[in-house]
């Protein structure tokens, strides 16, 4: 195992993580980012944005590529797929294991991100990778011409519904209300597109298939009349949970395990800041990731810097 040392360790590469990183290295401390996989955080799998600011519309992937150029240009430390298997977050300095590294930090900024929640029906689990998907981007194309159900009520639910309808010839989109709580401008086009097909006060209960999935158990929330569906694929998005399996209680967290910060990002633990999806946020969009990461980076040098005078 190699043991390196920086001045603040960033743990997830998605937007806040490499805002935080940018933000960092320029207040010159030596920056490591630390990701589980790949770096580019969620956004990597979205389609298309078109509400951050300056691009009109930008492919996700694309503009995770520009966030990794510009932190490279500051000489953040990349280190992908690394799996977090111990933190020390109170201890100082703080101590990040992966199989390959033990990291030593004087500062952490959390920025996991979060992930999507699981239905938690029968079937959900035992299907996964043959016909349950979290990932419409990803899987979207194996279902040309096949009837696919979208589960949420939500952007997400809604976009990767309507992205669907790329391949699929037809969409179900099951939503436990009779309204969706995606933004109105995105459900005026989905209200348009044809290939939808939208399934009002109605939640899943099973997912059956033999190899693949075939079909879905539902019923109604109303009047509890249950029915089955035919499908090739199901795609819940029915919103996300925090990646925070490692903190093991370290620092305050919500009671959906969201981490509590300060309006400086500061969390429970002196010099643990935590940016974007992971902490308790009224917002969860690409640029008030990267304003978190920001806000934590800034006041993570602060923390530095006072240390380092302190044992000067
Ligand atoms: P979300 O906004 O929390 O929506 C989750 C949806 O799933 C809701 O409609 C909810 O129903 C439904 N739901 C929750 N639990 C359920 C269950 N157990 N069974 C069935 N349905 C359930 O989550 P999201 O769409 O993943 O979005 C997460 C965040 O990312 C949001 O802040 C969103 O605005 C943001 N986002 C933004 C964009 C964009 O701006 N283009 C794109 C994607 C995501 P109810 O409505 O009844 O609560």
């Amino acid at each position: 195992m190699e043991n390196l040392e920086f001045d603040t360790v960033i743990l997830g590469g998605g937007p806040a993580g490499f805002s935080a990183g940018l933000y960092s290295s320029r207040s010159a401390l030596s920056t490591a980012i630390v990701d589980i996989s790949m770096l580019g955080g969620q956004p990597s799998n979205y389609l298309e944005l078109e509400n951050y600011p300056g691009f009109g519309k930008i492919g996700g992937f694309e503009l995770m590529e520009k966030f990794e150029e510009h932190a490279d240009i500051f000489g953040v430390k990349k280190f992908p797929m690394q799996e977090i298997e111990e933190v020390n977050l109170v201890s100082n300095p703080k101590i990040i294991k992966t199989k390959e590294y033990e990291f030593k930090a004087k500062s952490v900024i959390i920025a996991t991100g979060a992930k999507p929640m699981k239905l938690g029906v029968k079937g959900e689990l035992e299907f996964i990778g043959r016909g349950v998907s979290y990932c419409a981007v990803c899987d979207g194309a194996f279902y040309n011409d096949k009837i696919v159900a979208v589960v949420g009520g939500g952007n997400s639910a809604v976009e990767e519904a309507m992205y669907l309808t790329k391949f699929a010839s037809k969409v179900y989109l099951i939503h436990r209300r009779d309204e969706l709580r995606a933004d109105k401008i995105i459900q005026e086009r989905a209200f348009k597109n044809k290939k939808l097909e939208f399934v009002w006060d109605t939640v899943v209960d099973e997912i059956k298939g033999d190899d693949l999935v075939n079909s879905i158990l539902v019923h109604n929330v109303k009047t509890n009349e249950k029915s089955e569906i035919e499908i090739n694929g199901i795609f819940p998005y029915i919103g996300i949970t925090p990646n925070v399996d490692y903190i093991n209680g370290q620092i305050e967290q919500d009671s959906k395990g969201f981490i509590q910060t300060d309006e400086t990002m500061k969390t429970s633990v002196e010099g643990v800041y935590a940016v974007g999806d992971v902490r308790q946020t009224p917002l969860r969009q690409v640029i008030t990731a990267c304003s978190d990461g920001a806000v934590g980076a800034v006041y993570a040098s602060k923390y530095v810097q006072a240390l380092k005078e302190v044992t000067v």
